[in-house]
């Protein structure tokens, strides 16, 4: 069974489903990952700073209700890279409540890659070259802090023209890059597996697999997860067994329980 990585609660500005709703028996395992986001453009340019003390004190009255001591709790960032901000990220990363953090990299010259039209006379090579640029900076900058490089596709969801195969023609070079980048700070890369199959983009995933293990089999191991970038709990670990067979099929086992545990709250 691998724990979903990649979670979305009501603390997270856009999404209304409970925390209870992920209490995953089987695994004895209740984490989510609420997005910390600083002036967001995609909600009117506030910053979204959940209250991780909160969601802690949270978790451990559903344990109680659960009436099962042994459920562990991950209390989980989805961090924003914000190219404005990098040193009030740096601190509120440090912020003991948390135990796990995922970095995104959602927004782009004041604007999330989703506000499509602020981007639309962006070139598809610039595009994607920008983003690459970004991501390598943010890494370099933030990767000790962070424990998983999350939808490294994540502004090709909204640009049709730059799916999988006609991403990694191009830009393979800066792909490599940014894997060698997480490898050398022992950073997960994560499937997602929203973008693989509600915006249909496996080849990408498919590709990054490929490039993993071709990179774990020359001495740098990386380690793959899964998060299904849920909002709603009916998405959870949507699609998870499908990307679990895409790992095995390049040699890989996506991160389990006790993989995962044994990474938190360095
Ligand atoms: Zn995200
Ligand atoms: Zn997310």
């Amino acid at each position: 069974m691998f724990p979903d990585c990649h979670v979305h609660s009501s603390f997270s500005f856009d999404c209304e489903e409970p925390l209870a709703s992920y209490v995953d028996r089987s695994a004895g395992l209740l984490l989510t990952t609420e997005h910390l986001e600083l002036a967001n453009s995609v909600n009117g340019g506030r910053d979204d700073v959940p209250d991780f003390a909160r969601i802690a004190r949270q978790m451990d009255r559903i344990r109680q209700e659960e009436a099962d001591p042994g459920l562990k709790s991950v209390v989980g960032a989805e961090v924003g890279y914000s190219r404005e901000h990098p040193n009030q990220l740096e601190d509120l990363l440090g912020g003991e409540a948390i135990d796990l953090r995922l970095l995104s990299f959602h927004s782009y010259r004041g604007h999330d890659w989703i506000e499509v039209e602020a981007h639309q006379n962006i070139s598809d090579h610039d595009y994607a070259a920008a983003y690459f640029d970004l991501v390598l900076e943010g890494l370099q900058t933030l990767g000790g802090q962070v424990d998983v490089l999350t939808h490294l596709d994540y502004p090709f969801r909204y640009r049709p023209s730059l799916r999988g195969q006609a991403v990694f023609d191009e830009f393979a070079g800066p792909i490599g890059l940014i894997i060698d980048a997480c490898a050398e700070r022992g950073l997960v890369v994560e499937l997602n597996t929203k973008s693989m199959y509600k915006y249909g983009d496996e080849s990408f995933y498919a590709l990054l697999l490929g490039m993993v293990a071709a990179k774990s089999g020359q001495g740098a191991p990386i380690a793959v997860c899964l998060g299904s970038d849920c909002h709603r709990a009916s998405d959870w670990r949507a699609g998870f067994s499908r990307a679990e067979g895409l790992a095995a099929a390049h040699g890989l086992k996506p991160l389990d329980l006790d993989g995962l545990i044994s990474r938190l709250g360095r």
